[in-house]
């Protein structure tokens, strides 16, 4: 996974160890030595993520990190503390300035790893529903609706329910959330309204039991994550200190933080203040964009975004590209021979390939990627953060799965067998989106010219 990491570290070997282990899960990486210099970087290149040292000046990297959390730029950088005293009351100051997570010393790279691509897979999430919000804010959709206070869900799942009770009262003392204790067997059971919890705190027990529960705690995890009801929600896993494979584990299936099982009331309340903020940020997004996509934005037959919104989209993915420097993607998609289709089988007969056509196209890119109709039996995809030859390979997947199968084979109509002619263009830096689009145009037409069902790619 691509993201910038830029490390803050007084001490030179801490520096290079880390970045070496950084590059070598391939992450592009900057290291400095103070706080000044990790301003300046921070003023010059895009970043994904900050690692900071807290071992020294304590003090001075709290105010920083306190100063990045009021800037409007770096308030929602993820930041991930190294060397933090282990007294309870260092990292209750650390996390109210603003850090995300800790790591310990020494490090394990699984954990490290873990832990980075968990931050940032939410800073990914959050961002693009930014990027939505932006377009839609430009098409003239409403802003988002005024914050209202709703009381959120938390469940706490263990099977300790005494523990489990001391952290509810300390969230419910908090007056942060609504709290209930259950056990993670009456939370799978699905017959609970703590399904629809807005945070999930899991209680993996004490250093034994977690060894011997790691395989649940990790399946819960998953299951959470994947279910209609509680996919949004956060998840906060408590994992005694040294059990790290479990904490690795669970970040990996989909928990957005990790916690040590001693930690505190007062620790936990924070973190969970955190992840709660984080999910209501996104909640909000999400309702505005889905209240804002109404007819205009969508093709009716299809349910696909239109040219209207794909316009403004791509502007914005060029915008993005322009501060990441890496560039974005574009897919011009045809159906070879449509009009034979109509010939031969009847309109609706050619309606019903438009919509499973569609529905393919939806299920072989990313959610990130723009996925639009924009003529009769033409369409257009937009993969951000996506080089040729990534796009190429997207291409290529999607022609075999639309020749791969009939469309309207399930239904009482007769099965109509299509394929897809591509063309491919990929940015450059700061190039025109509508001429990104025509040079992709330019290679489907290509494509139709070399006999169709084929991806070709741009000059
Ligand atoms: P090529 O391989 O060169 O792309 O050939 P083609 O037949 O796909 O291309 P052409 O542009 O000649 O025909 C496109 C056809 O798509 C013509 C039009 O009737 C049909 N079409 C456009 N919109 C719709 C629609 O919403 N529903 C149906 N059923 N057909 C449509
Ligand atoms: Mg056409
Ligand atoms: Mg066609």
């Amino acid at each position: 996974m691509s993201g910038r990491i830029l490390i803050v570290d007084t001490v030179p070997t801490h520096r290079i160890v880390l970045k070496v282990k950084l590059l070598a899960a391939h992450y592009r990486v900057e290291a400095v030595g103070t706080i000044d210099e990790a301003r300046a970087q921070l003023v010059k290149a895009q970043t994904d993520l900050l690692i900071v040292d807290l071992a020294e000046p304590f003090d001075d990297t709290l105010g920083f990190c306190r100063s990045l959390r009021q800037n409007a730029d770096t308030a929602n950088l993820p930041i991930l503390a190294t060397g933090a005293p282990p007294e309870q009351s260092c990292r209750i100051a650390a996390l109210t300035a603003g850090i995300d997570d800790f790591i310990d010393r020494p490090l394990n790279d699984a954990v490290l790893t873990a832990r980075i691509r968990s931050l940032l897979r939410g800073r990914n999430a959050a961002s693009e529903l930014r990027l939505r919000e932006d377009t839609h804010r430009a098409l003239g959709f409403a802003e988002a609706a005024p914050e209202f206070e709703r009381l959120m869900q938390v469940a706490v799942v263990s099977h300790d329910l005494v523990g489990g009770q001391r952290i509810v009262d300390a969230l419910g003392a908090s007056r942060l959330a609504r709290a209930v204790a259950l056990d993670p067997d009456t939370l799978l059971s699905g017959k609970t309204p703590a399904n629809q919890a807005d945070l999930f705190i899991i209680d993996a027990g004490g250093p034994e039991l977690a060894r011997a529960r790691a395989a649940r705690i990790t399946r819960l995890v998953a299951e959470l994550r994947s279910r209609g009801d509680s996919r949004l929600a956060a998840q906060l896993v408590l994992v005694p200190r040294g059990a790290d494979d479990l904490a690795a584990a669970a970040l990996d299936t989909g928990a957005d933080a990790v916690a040590a099982a001693g930690a505190g009331g007062e620790e936990i309340v924070l973190r969970a203040g955190q992840l709660l903020a984080r999910k209501a940020q996104n909640d909000r997004l999400r309702d505005t964009i889905s209240s804002g996509l109404d007819a205009a934005l969508t093709d009716p037959l299809t349910g696909l975004f239109n040219r209207r919104y794909a316009r403004p989209h791509l502007a914005r993915m060029r915008a993005r590209a322009e501060q990441t420097g890496v560039g974005f993607s574009v897919l011009m998609i045809d159906i070879d021979h449509f009009k034979l289709v109509n010939d031969r089988y009847g309109h609706a007969a050619g309606d019903t390939v438009l919509c499973e056509v569609a529905q393919r196209l939806r299920e072989n890119f990313r959610a990130v990627d723009l996925v639009a109709r924009i003529g009769g039996e033409e369409f257009l995809v937009a993969l951000p953060d996506a080089g040729l030859e990534q796009a190429l390979r997207a291409a290529e997947r999607l022609r075999r799965v639309v020749g791969a199968t009939a469309c309207g084979a399930d239904g009482d109509q007769v099965p109509v067998w299509v394929t897809v002619s591509v063309g491919v263009a990929t940015s450059t830096s700061d190039e025109e989106p509508d001429h990104v689009i025509a040079r992709a145009d330019a290679a489907l037409y290509d494509a139709k010219l070399n006999g169709r069902n084929r991806v070709t790619h741009a000059a």
